[in-house]
């Protein structure tokens, strides 16, 4: 059946899929094909069984088809799934994120975190009236054209884009420097008139490259030093790290914030927010133009009320915390009784596994071929076990609530995979 589909779906879509990264490229793969799911598990269309720590890269805090979740929605749906209108979902959940998040005084909803970024460089721009972007080596803020750049090595660089199609006009307006070097960013200010400064929360999509609470102040502080916005792209954090995201982590000020993923709550959605003063700017008060037939749209705004709802109510994160270190530590312990090489970064339920020892991973380039040779064999071996790894050496698990019930089982099946590297 997955032979015949992925022939199929080979016809029809390019490799097959409608995302990059479940291509399995990486991990020397076929994709996936899934039929449903339930709390930490999924199935494929043979009826295999899966614990999943990929959790749709990020968004299912509370695992896959929570009860409480698929009830709202069956209700919603029945009501109507778009009106092109206001609706009193959407009034709710941006106060729940207003209240959340102490930077944010107003909020826009999008359709995905591209989305988010995209209009938040976009209101940078127009409200500074400015135009080089400041990104990070290592950061992912979607597939937005201007974020789309490589990193030269050494000193600032202006990019050159790492896709094709994007026009070296719009890659010259961005400046990426390294993660981590306060250094690079005072001589980029130096240098160049910067609308914004754009950083993921905790940046973990090229492996998970925690950054000090000292060095994410820095660049809000140089930011507002010489007039460019400060950007802080929570699309993964935004809910993940906490009800205040790494804003409230890291004591962060920031002018914009990017959400996505955990605010949907499996369905597709984005959101930008900031200070009054700054998202006057935006249409339909201001004339940095943004809009979405589908923004706002209710079934996403119901998943995203009721996940927002239970993270608020039911001291999530202290279990989400506990469950992280107890992840980490057995899967340290196994992988040391092995004697394989291995490093666990986390933060909170966001974990990075490495194979290979002692890391001090602020930037990608410590991991080597070795090691990304030896995640492809753990990944295909823990897919026969029946765990489904993040499909990349540089991809990051995401544990929900619902693994709890399942972490005896998962750390067996990851011995297993571990035995056979
Ligand atoms: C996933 C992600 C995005 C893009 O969100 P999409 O919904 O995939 O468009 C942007 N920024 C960060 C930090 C992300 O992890």
């Amino acid at each position: 059946m997955i032979n015949e589909l992925l022939r199929r779906a080979k016809e029809v879509m390019p490799g097959g899929v409608s995302s990059p990264v479940r291509a399995l490229t990486a991990v020397e793969n076929e994709p996936m094909f899934i039929e449903r799911a339930k709390g930490s598990k999924f199935w494929d269309v043979n009826g295999k069984e899966y614990i999943d720590l990929c959790m749709s890269f990020g968004p299912l805090i509370l695992g896959h088809a929570h009860d409480e979740i698929v009830q709202m929605l069956k209700v919603a749906v029945e009501k109507g799934t778009s009106f092109g209108t206001s609706t009193p979902l959407e009034v709710n959940l941006a106060e729940k994120i207003v209240e959340s998040h102490s930077a944010t005084d107003w909020v826009r909803f999008v359709n995905s975190g591209t989305e988010a970024v995209m209009s938040a460089i976009r209101l940078a721009r127009g409200a500074t009236g400015k135009e080089i972007i400041i990104k990070f080596a290592g950061c992912y803020h979607g597939h937005v054209d201007s974020m789309l750049v490589k990193a030269g090595s050494g000193l600032a660089t202006f990019g050159i884009s790492s896709s094709k199609g994007v026009l070296a006009e719009v890659s010259k307006k961005t400046v990426v420097l390294p993660l981590g070097e306060i250094g690079a960013l005072e001589s980029a200010f130096e240098k160049y008139s910067i609308a914004a400064v754009i950083i993921e929360g905790v940046p973990a999509n090229n492996g998970l490259l925690i950054q000090t609470k000292a060095f994410m102040k820095k660049v809000e502080e140089l930011a507002h030093k010489n007039g460019a916005l400060f950007i802080l792209d929570e699309v993964i954090t935004g809910f993940r790290l906490g009800l205040g995201g790494a804003t409230a982590f890291y004591d962060l000020n920031p002018d914009i914030v990017t959400f996505g993923k955990v605010i949907g709550g499996g369905l597709p959605v984005g959101a930008y927010g900031g200070k009054r003063e700054l998202m006057y700017h935006v249409s339909p008060l201001g004339s940095v133009y943004q809009a979405g037939t589908l923004s706002g749209n209710p079934l996403a705004m119901v998943a995203g009320n009721k996940v927002l709802d239970i993270l608020k109510e039911k001291a999530i994160y202290d279990k989400l915390e506990k469950l992280g270190g107890q992840f980490e530590e057995r899967l340290m312990d196994e992988f040391t009784d092995l004697n394989v090489d291995f490093t666990v970064r986390r933060v909170g339920s966001i974990i990075w596994t490495i194979l290979g020892e002692n890391l001090s991973p602020v930037v990608p380039e410590e991991v080597s071929k070795e090691m990304i040779t030896k995640y492809t064999s753990f990944h295909k071996n823990a897919l026969k076990e029946g765990v489904y790894l993040p499909p990349s050496a540089f991809e990051v698990s995401f544990l929900s609530t619902a693994h709890s019930e399942t972490l005896d089982e998962l750390i067996t099946k990851l011995k297993i995979a571990g035995e056979k590297i």
